[in-house]
């Protein structure tokens, strides 16, 4: 089953959890808690592709 509807992460999100590094904050993770860390290149690759897969869906129906 696929139902999330969870919006892909920023590109530019926090490498851990994904949320933009303007209201971030310090977040609580399974590992205790953290700042905002830049993304990986990789990371930001992976969010834009999904970001544009989500779009390219929405509008094809
Ligand atoms: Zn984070």
């Amino acid at each position: 089953m696929n139902s999330a509807r969870r919006a892909a992460a920023a590109p530019t999100g926090c490498r851990h959890c994904g949320i933009e590094q303007r209201g971030h904050g310090i977040q609580a993770a399974s590992d205790g808690s953290h700042i905002w860390t830049p993304p990986t290149q990789q990371q930001i690759k992976n969010r834009m592709l999904a970001r544009r897969a989500e779009r390219t869906q929405r509008g094809d129906s």
